[in-house]
C-alpha cells in the first residue's frame, strides 16, 4: 500500500472562522489520563487519537488549530452545525436562568417540545417521552411494545444497531457490539434488506422481496406466533447505509401486525431530514410505525432522545411509575427545539437533498475509477461506501478501510466506518455542509483511493 503524498495540494473550502488559542494539557497528557482513570472500554478512533477542542458549523478544530470537514458529525449528530449561533445563543439563555428541576415541575420547554415534535410526526403519533440517549429512548419504545400488546417476542434486523443498554444491545445485531452475558432471549433477528450482499443471492426485484417476507418464518418458528413488535432502521446507520428496496418495510409491517405486534422506526439516525427527501426516512418506504425513536441529530449535540407514539400505546407507561431524571430537562428541550427551527428555517433538509444528491452522485463516479469500491448507497446526507478487496468475491476491505480514514484525517476530512467488517465508509455530515465541501471530499477520496490501489 503506497502512501500519496498529494494531500498538500488539497485544500478544504474556505471558513472565515478563526479558533481560539488552545492553552489546556497537551494531547499526549490528555491521551495519558484517559488511559489511566477513564474506562478501556471507552474506544477512540485512528492510531494515533486525535483531539478536537472546537468547532464551528461543519468544521471542528484540534489543539493546533489544524482545521478538519467533520463528515461524520460527532456520529451523525450534528444536524445543523457545531456551535450553530441560534442554537447556542438560546441554550446559553437557558443554562444562565435554570438548569433542572426534573419532570415533578411544570417547565414551559417540555410541552412546547412535545408540541413541536407532534407537528412533524404522521398523524396520531403526538405523546412524547425525553430520554437522554436513543439507548435509553429504545428502552422505552419495547418496554411500552410489551406492555401494550402484552406479548415479549421483538424482531429486530440482522446488521441493525439500536444501542448499548441491556435491551437495546440485544436489538443490535452485530456480534462484535454484543457482549455475552447480557442478552434478551425473546429478541430475535431477522433478515436485512441488504441487496449488495442478498443473504439469499438472489437480485432485486427477481427475489420479491424474501428477505422481508422471512419475518413470517421467524415468527411461526421461533416465536409463539405473536409478537410485541418489529423495530427497524429505515437505513441502517452502524450497519453501513444499508438501504432496502421500497418494498421491504410495508410486507413486513403487514405481516408484523398480522401477529399482533406493532411498528416501531428507529429514526435515530435517519431523522430530522437527513434523506432530504422527507423530514423522516421511513416515509421513503411509504409506511406508518406506531412509534417513532429518536435521538443523536434531534439535539445538535445534548443528550437528548425521545419515542413518540400515540396516545393510546402511551397510556401503558402509567401502568407502573416511571422516571428519568434528566429526561425532558430544560436545556435539552431548548436546544432541541432550536435545532427543529433551524432545520426549518434554513431549509436544512433540501440541503441535505441537493448536496448529498451532488455528493452520491460524484462518489458514484469514483466507482468507477476505484476498484476498491463495491457499492456507494443510502440517500441525502446518509452515505456509505462499502470497501471490497475484489468486486467478485466483495472480500471486505477492512483495514484498507480504516487506512482510508487515517490518510482523510491528515487531509483535514472526518470519515467514519460502519458495518458488521468495518469495510464501509460512513459519510454522515452536519446538513450545512455545501457543495464545494462534497467536492473537497471526494478529491480526498480520490487521491487516497488512487495511492492504494491501481485505478481500473
Ligand atoms: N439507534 C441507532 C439507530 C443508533 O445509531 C444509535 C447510536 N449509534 C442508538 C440507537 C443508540 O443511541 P445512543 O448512543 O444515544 O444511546
Amino acid at each position: 500500500m503506497t502512501k500519496n503524498n498529494s494531500s498538500q495540494s488539497l485544500k478544504l473550502p474556505i471558513c472565515n472562522h478563526e479558533p481560539a488559542a488552545y492553552d489546556g494539557p497537551s494531547r499526549e497528557e490528555v491521551l495519558a489520563l484517559r488511559q489511566q482513570y477513564v474506562s478501556p472500554g471507552v474506544i477512540t478512533y485512528y492510531k494515533e487519537p486525535m483531539m478536537i477542542v472546537e468547532g464551528h458549523m461543519q468544521y471542528v478544530f484540534d489543539e493546533t488549530g489544524k482545521r478538519y470537514l467533520d463528515a461524520f458529525a460527532g456520529i451523525v449528530t450534528i444536524s445543523v452545525g457545531h456551535c450553530h449561533p441560534q442554537v447556542a445563543e438560546k441554550v446559553q439563555q437557558q443554562v444562565g436562568r435554570l438548569q433542572h428541576t426534573t419532570t415533578i415541575y411544570l417547565h414551559p420547554a417540555i410541552a412546547q417540545f412535545a408540541e413541536k415534535l407532534a407537528d412533524k410526526m404522521p398523524e396520531g403519533l403526538d405523546r412524547s417521552y425525553f430520554t437522554n440517549s436513543g439507548s435509553e429512548a429504545n428502552e422505552i419504545a419495547i418496554l411500552s411494545a410489551r406492555e401494550h400488546t402484552g406479548n415479549q417476542q421483538v424482531i429486530a434486523v440482522r446488521n441493525g444497531y439500536h444501542g448499548g443498554t441491556s435491551t437495546a444491545m440485544s436489538l443490535t445485531a452485530h456480534g462484535n457490539w454484543k457482549f455475552k452475558s447480557n442478552q434478551d432471549a425473546f429478541v430475535k433477528h431477522m433478515h436485512a434488506g441488504y441487496c449488495y450482499r442478498c443473504p439469499f443471492g438472489l437480485e432485486y426485484p427477481s427475489c420479491e422481496l424474501k428477505c422481508a417476507h422471512d419475518v413470517k418464518d421467524l415468527i411461526q418458528y421461533e416465536t409463539p406466533g405473536e409478537v410485541a413488535c418489529f423495530i427497524g432502521e429505515p437505513i441502517q446507520g452502524v450497519g453501513g447505509a444499508v438501504t432496502p428496496p421500497p418494498e421491504y418495510f410495508s410486507i413486513i409491517y403487514d405481516i408484523v401486525r398480522q401477529h399482533g405486534g406493532i411498528c416501531i422506526a428507529d429514526e435515530v439516525q435517519g431523522g430530522f431530514g437527513r434523506t432530504g427527501t422527507h423530514y423522516w426516512s421511513h416515509q421513503n418506504w411509504d409506511v406508518v410505525p406506531d412509534m417513532v425513536v429518536m435521538a443523536k441529530g434531534i439535539g445538535n449535540g445534548v443528550p437528548l432522545g425521545g419515542m413518540t407514539t400515540t396516545a393510546e400505546i402511551s397510556k401503558v407507561m402509567t401502568n407502573r411509575v416511571h422516571f428519568n431524571t434528566f429526561g425532558g430537562n430544560p436545556v435539552s428541550m431548548i436546544q432541541g427545539m432550536a435545532t427543529l427551527e433551524v432545520i426549518d428555517a434554513e431549509g436544512i433538509q433540501e440541503n441535505a437533498r441537493v448536496v448529498g444528491e451532488h455528493l452520491k452522485q460524484r462518489l458514484t463516479e469514483l466507482q468507477d475509477k476505484h476498484q476498491l469500491i463495491g457499492d456507494v448507497r443510502g440517500m441525502g446526507l446518509m452515505l456509505g461506501v462499502e470497501l471490497v478487496r475484489d468486486r467478485k468475491t466483495k472480500e471486505p476491505a477492512s483495514s484498507e478501510t480504516a487506512e482510508v480514514l487515517e490518510q482523510a484525517k491528515e487531509r483535514g476530512l472526518l470519515l467514519g466506518k460502519g458495518g458488521l467488517h468495518g469495510n464501509t465508509l460512513r459519510i454522515k455530515p452536519p446538513m450545512c455542509i455545501t457543495k464545494d465541501d462534497a467536492d473537497f471530499m471526494i478529491e480526498c477520496l480520490d487521491s487516497i483511493l488512487g495511492g492504494m490501489h491501481s485505478s481500473s
